[in-house]
């Protein structure tokens, strides 16, 4: 009886298995239509000061699909990510950045947007040439540029990977470490990248004020973030009390629900979002 059970059990995961694969490879297929098909869209999420100005803000992507309707990043950029599409779909979030930047600044706002590198798109031979490239075609100076990535870039070859982060800060480009905190890798490699800022995750934020372990993480990282001499923003703030806590800590800018939803840029150009100047 348990045997058969067992046996029961294993085919089930299969099946399921099965099913999953096939999944997989639908959604890749959709996806890579996705970008033909203007499926694709960047939204912005506020950064904002204490005065809760706007000095940053980050885009995201979001997959509209016709037949799928919304589907979450946090499902198609891994997908991404492992067939290789990121490289087609990164290419065309740095243009679309620079797009953004310039209606962005036709309209009165100053301050740099923040994009999502992944690993596999940064690991590109040719990424920094096409970065300039791209840059140049649009005429938009890399200062207005930070590239957000993970821990997990510096888990291996850290010397090729800092000579290219060193290329792309000679174009202007700033560097962030999102969901600081949840990688992998060493300290170590804080010291020797050029680095602009830390990410604080939001598991993190959202455990502050009251939980005393929480407490401890933000204000290492706050504390850590000044010796080196990099700026703190805090991702997924969603209360009043995390957003003061923070600030009473000295974070330099804060992001989440609490100030912004992720929106179109013409819905932030159409309500003249307050910037700080
Ligand atoms: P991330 O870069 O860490 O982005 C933060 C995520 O937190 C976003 O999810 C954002 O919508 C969400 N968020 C913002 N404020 C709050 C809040 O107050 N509370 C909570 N609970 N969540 C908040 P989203 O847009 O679903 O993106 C998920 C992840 O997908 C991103 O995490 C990023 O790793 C990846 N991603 C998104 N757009 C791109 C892109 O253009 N390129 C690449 N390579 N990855 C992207
Ligand atoms: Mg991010
Ligand atoms: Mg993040
Ligand atoms: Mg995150």
């Amino acid at each position: 009886r348990a045997k058969s059970a067992g046996r029961n059990q294993i085919a089930f995961f299969e099946g399921n298995m099965q099913i999953e694969v096939e999944q997989r490879l639908t959604l890749e297929r959709d996806l890579a239509k996705a970008l033909e098909q203007n499926e694709l869209q960047m939204v912005m999420q506020a950064q904002v000061n204490k005065d809760a100005q706007a000095v940053g803000a980050e885009l995201l992507m979001r997959w509209n699909s016709k037949t799928r309707g919304m589907v979450s990043p946090a499902l198609f950029i891994p997908l991404a990510e492992e067939s290789g599409l990121i490289v087609k779909i990164g290419d065309w979030v740095l243009s679309e950045a620079c797009t953004i930047l310039k209606r962005l600044h036709a309209n009165g706002f100053q301050f740099p947007l923040s994009i999502n590198v992944s690993p596999k798109q940064f690991r590109q031979k040719d990424f920094v040439e096409k970065v300039r490239l791209i840059l140049e075609q649009h005429q938009v100076s890399g200062e207005y540029l930070i590239f957000e990535v993970t821990e997990g870039l510096f888990i291996d070859n850290l010397p090729e990977t800092i000579s290219r982060m060193n290329m792309l800060a000679d174009l202007g480009i700033r560097f962030s470490i999102d969901d600081f905190g949840t990688g992998y890798s060493s300290l170590n490699y804080l010291k020797r990248l050029p680095l602009y800022e830390l990410k604080i995750d939001k598991s993190f934020v959202q455990d502050v004020p009251g939980d005393a372990n929480g407490m401890a993480i933000v204000v290492s990282v706050l504390s850590m973030a000044k010796q080196f001499g990099l700026k703190v923003v805090a991702e997924g703030v969603e209360t009043i009390e995390q957003a003061n806590y923070l600030i009473e800590n000295d974070c330099d800018s804060m992001q989440g629900f609490l100030y912004s939803r992720p929106t179109s840029p013409d819905v932030w150009i159409a309500n003249q979002v307050p910037s700080a100047a």
